[in-house]
């Protein structure tokens, strides 16, 4: 027979050896290795495209100001 440890998180029970200890505000609880790695390739994936975002976002304003540019440049050439 073997003892399972109850995962905060999955809200079921897993082995001991795949626990780790985790303080929370309410106090020490277990929560499994795998799901804390899985939350935390999850924030790098979330970081890496909110980065992302803000670069298309960079681009964008830089071609909007560009074509706004060309737009001028060529009002003034048809005058
Ligand atoms: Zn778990």
């Amino acid at each position: 027979m073997t003892t399972k440890v109850y995962c905060y998180h999955c809200m079921t029970y897993h082995r001991p050896e795949s626990m780790r200890k985790i303080r929370t505000r309410t106090g020490e609880r277990w929560r499994c290795i795998r799901s804390i790695e899985a939350a935390q390739s999850s924030t790098d994936v979330r970081d890496a495209f909110g980065e992302r975002q803000s670069e298309l976002n960079k681009a964008r304003a830089r071609a909007v100001q560009e074509s706004a540019l060309l737009g001028r440049r060529l009002a003034e050439l048809t005058l």
